[in-house]
């Protein structure tokens, strides 16, 4: 597979953007729904307690992967940005150097890693 060529990283550099801008609301969102379990001790019932404290365990982890992939997302836009310039480069694998699937980089525009080098990292 040849290099992107220009057109094609200017459009996963829009798909980042708006990825970025998605992720930034989802975490805003998240971090207003986020108020201390505490608050609602005196409310309700014992029961209704583990499912404030469970929703609220969930909202930690959505935020936490959002976070993870906001990262990734300013990463890969960053490398777009600088275009060329070495290692770094937006579309290649950043642990054996082959370049990313282009299939791969439309489902998940962030990606860092070729497939071969996620599974194995997944495993
Ligand atoms: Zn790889």
């Amino acid at each position: 597979m040849d290099d992107l060529t220009e057109k094609q990283l200017k459009s996963f550099g829009r798909s980042l953007k708006a990825l970025h801008d998605e992720l930034l609301m989802l975490l805003d969102i998240s971090s207003e729904s986020g108020d201390p379990v505490e608050l609602d001790q005196t409310k309700v019932g014992r029961l209704s307690r583990m499912d404030a404290i469970q929703q609220q365990e969930m909202s930690h982890a959505c935020r936490a992967g959002y976070q993870k992939r906001l990262k990734d997302v300013q990463r890969a836009l960053l490398n777009i940005e600088q275009g060329g310039s070495g290692l770094c480069e937006y579309g290649w694998c950043q642990h054996c150097g082959d370049n990313i699937d282009i299939r791969r980089l439309e489902v998940k525009p962030e990606s860092k890693f070729c497939v071969k080098c996620q599974e194995s990292q997944e495993n």
